[in-house]
This record gives structure tokens, C-alpha cells and sequence, in this order.
């Protein structure tokens, strides 16, 4: 019997009456003959009101503790949900990410899936229950509840997908598939059919949180055909899979934002082997994940080295930079965390000449300022000030892919 893997965000399990809408999909597939394992969110935005709660008990946040704590979150939901499916006269049974063998590493908060042990899933899917397993979590080798990072539903359900051999993960959301934009910001942004995994990757890496970025590289190692779907109506897609010549045609599939950004500048750095090595192993050493760095020119044996971390690893950020300036002898640092990076991506900029320069031109358009700019074979992206991202995102897409 085919299975499918459906996912349904915490937007489209956010109240009862929405649960049982839930309820009557997955009853729709489960009558057409599937066996149906279903990975679902916490209730609306319960994630960030438990981050709050454990930010008002104190210095925040041990990170065993905020995995007990987050974890509660999707175990809400996995009993109402099977509840919900045996009231509509259906069996189902509810699943921690333990219980449905998901095995993680061992690194809190952000965890990655190591493994999914599918057996217990499969037994119950031969009884003829509907499986219903808690998102963004699993259990690391020492019995230890980890969660997988924000988003991380995403990844449950393409990781079980893979176990499973399922023919289909699909994603069920607020949106009716991947935009060219976040079509809450763009509402000229145009529905994609298909995606492949490397642009979608990119995206998601890039800002565009409709899938977490770790979903699709798991999608892309392990075949997984993901279809991005409304949970409000029956909309077609968009699928995400891997590229095909019409897609490599397509000279830019998206443009994303993300303001999760800040940038740091190290001053007057002596230019000398080594000191690359020094900073960036100690960032590295504290799991800090350094984005663009930029090198200045020599002038007079010194240059500037300037680079970005995500807003959340700014505090940990700055002193370890401090410590390495003077260490390296430095003499100065600065930081901003009002800045965002804008990114375009598609598989076409490969072969066409002039894309950057179109980017820059809308940028420099708007009266614009580009603080830093990295490009790899399929995206270009650039850290402006904060407060002119939306006004980037609208002046770019309008005039490099509005008009394609
Ligand atoms: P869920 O709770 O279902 O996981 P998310 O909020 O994580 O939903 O993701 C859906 C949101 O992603 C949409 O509401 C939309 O605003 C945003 N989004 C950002 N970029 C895009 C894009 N390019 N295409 C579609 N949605 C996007
Ligand atoms: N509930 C978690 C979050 O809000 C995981 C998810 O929804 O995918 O990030
Ligand atoms: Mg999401």
C-alpha cells in the first residue's frame, strides 16, 4: 500500500475547529486507499509563548531545558489531532519523536536527525491506525529529548518520508505553495509549479522560511519529492524536486529576505598567515556560523575583515571577537544588527551574464546602499540597512522577475 507523508504547520493547527479541519484531510487520503503517517506543529505561534515563558523565569535558556520545555508544544497537538481522527470513526495513534524511532544528535536546540527507526511507525500502519508523530523532535542516543530548530517540523516529516519510502511528503501551510516572494510581502509574487532542490535550498537557506532549509537538503540526499500545499483549500502546489531542463531554463526563481543578520568588522587586522585562521576557528569552536566575510585590500600591512552571524549568535559573537583583536592586534571592532540580506536565486544566472548588475541597478534605484555582496552559482545576495529591506525586495522582484 502507497504512504504518504502529510505535515501541517502550526498555522493550520492553531484551534480545534482547524484540528478537525486537519482531521477531515488526512481522512480524505487515509479513504483513498493510503496508509497516511502525519507530523504536525505546535498550536499557532505556542513555540514562541514557551521561549517567552522560559524567558521570564530567568537567564535564558539551558538547553536541555528548553528542549523539555519546546517539546511540549507538538505533543499538544499529536493527542488532539488523533483524537480528532477517532471521533471522525477513524483509528490513530499519537507519537512522540522518540516513540517513532527518531534518533538525533546530540546537540540541543538544533539538533540533527542521525536516523529514523521506522518499525514501531510501520506496525501500527499494518494494524491500520493513521500515525500521528510530534515535529521538531526527537530523542538523541542518551535518551535525551533533543528539538531540530525552529521550523523543524519540516524536517520530521521529509526524514520520515525518507524511512518510510513514502511516495509523497507533502507540506501543508498558510500558503498555497513556494512564490517567487513571500507573497505576504509581495502580493505580485507568482505560485511556482515546480522547484528544483538546489534553488529551493538556497531560498530557504536565503530567508524564505516556508520550508526549513535542512528539509530540503534531506529531501535532495534521499529523493524525497516534497509537495508544498494550503491546509485552507485545495490549490495545486508546488513541488519541489530534482531540477529538470525546463527548470534550469528558468533564469531566476525567487528573491528572498532575511533580517536575521548581523554584520561585525574587525579594524586595521595585520595582514599576515594565519590570523584568518585565528578568528574564524574561534568563532567556529563555539558553533558560531559565520555567513559572508569580506576581506579589504592591504594598505600599509593592515586590512579589515568584516562578516556576518545570525542576529541570535550576536551576544556570544562579540567576545570572542574581542578577545581575538587583541590577541591578533587589531585595533578596533564594530557591529550593526540592523542590517538584512537580500538574495536572489536561479539555476539560469549561471549561464547569463548581467544579472548582478540588473540586482545593484534596482538597488541603486531606490537610493539604496549595499554594505556587502556574495554570490555563488545560483544566488547573488547583499547586506543592506534593515529598514530598506522590504522596499529592496519589492524594487528587485518588480523589476527582474515581475516582468519575466
Ligand atoms: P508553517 O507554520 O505552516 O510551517 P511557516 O510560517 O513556517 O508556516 O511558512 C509559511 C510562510 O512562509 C508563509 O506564510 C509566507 O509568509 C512565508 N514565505 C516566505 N517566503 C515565501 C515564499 N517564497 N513562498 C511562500 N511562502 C513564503
Ligand atoms: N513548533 C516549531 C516552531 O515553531 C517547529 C515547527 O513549527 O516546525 O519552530
Ligand atoms: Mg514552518
Amino acid at each position: 500500500m502507497q504512504i504518504v507523508v502529510q505535515k501541517f504547520g502550526g498555522t493550520s493547527v492553531a484551534s480545534p475547529e482547524l484540528i478537525r479541519n486537519v482531521a477531515r484531510r488526512v481522512v480524505s487520503a487515509k479513504e483513498q486507499g493510503k496508509q497516511v503517517v502525519v507530523a504536525v506543529s505546535a498550536m499557532g505561534h505556542t513555540t514562541d509563548h514557551l521561549i517567552d515563558l522560559a524567558r521570564a523565569v530567568g537567564d535564558c535558556c539551558p538547553e536541555r531545558e528548553m528542549d523539555m520545555l519546546l517539546a511540549t508544544g507538538e505533543q499538544v497537538t499529536i493527542a488532539l489531532l488523533a483524537m480528532a481522527l477517532q471521533n471522525l470513526g477513524h483509528r490513530a495513534i499519537s507519537m512522540t519523536g522518540a516513540q517513532a524511532g527518531i534518533l538525533t544528535d546530540e546537540a540541543h536546540t538544533k539538533a540533527r536527525i542521525l536516523k529514523i527507526d521506522p518499525v514501531r511507525i510501520q506496525k501500527e500502519l499494518e494494524k491500520g491506525n493513521i500515525v500521528v508523530v510530534a515535529g521538531f523532535q526527537g530523542m538523541n542516543v542518551d535518551h535525551e529529548t533533543t528539538t531540530l530548530g525552529r521550523g523543524g517540523s519540516d524536517t520530521t516529516a521529509v526524514a520520515l518520508a525518507a524511512a518510510l519510502k513514502a511516495e509523497v511528503c507533502e507540506i501543508y501551510t498558510d500558503v498555497d505553495g513556494v512564490y517567487t516572494a513571500d507573497p505576504r510581502l509581495i502580493p505580485d509574487a507568482r505560485k511556482l509549479d515546480l522547484i528544483s532542490y538546489d534553488e529551493m535550498l538556497e531560498l530557504a537557506s536565503l530567508g524564505a522560511l516556508v520550508l526549513q532549509a535542512r528539509s530540503v537538503e534531506v529531501a535532495k540526499q534521499y529523493g524525497v519529492t516534497i509537495n508544498v500545499r494550503s491546509s485552507f483549500n485545495d490549490n495545486p502546489g508546488t513541488l519541489v524536486k530534482e531540477s529538470s531542463d525546463m527548470e534550469e531554463c528558468r533564469l531566476l526563481s525567487g528573491v528572498a529576505h532575511d533580517i536575521n543578520v548581523a554584520k561585525i568588522g574587525l579594524f586595521d587586522v595585520p595582514d599576515r598567515p594565519g590570523i584568518a585562521t585565528h578568528l574564524f576557528k574561534a568563532l567556529a569552536d563555539e558553533k558560531i556560523n559565520v555567513d559572508m566575510i569580506i576581506q579589504s585590500w592591504m594598505r600599509s600591512g593592515r586590512n579589515d575583515i568584516v562578516f556576518t552571524v545570525t542576529r541570535d549568535d550576536l551576544s556570544k559573537t562579540i567576545p570572542i571577537v574581542e578577545r581575538v583583536m587583541k590577541e591578533i592586534g587589531a585595533l578596533g571592532m564594530e557591529y550593526n544588527d540592523h542590517v538584512a540580506k537580500i538574495s536572489i536565486v536561479g539555476a539560469g544566472m549561471v549561464t547569463n551574464p548581467g544579472v548582478a548588475a540588473n540586482m545593484f541597478e534596482a538597488l541603486a534605484k531606490e537610493n539604496i546602499n549595499i554594505n556587502m555582496i556574495s554570490t555563488s552559482e545560483i544566488k547573488i545576495s547583499c547586506v543592506i540597512e534593515e529598514d530598506q529591506a522590504v522596499r529592496a525586495v519589492e524594487a528587485i522582484h518588480a523589476k527582474m522577475i515581475g516582468k519575466l
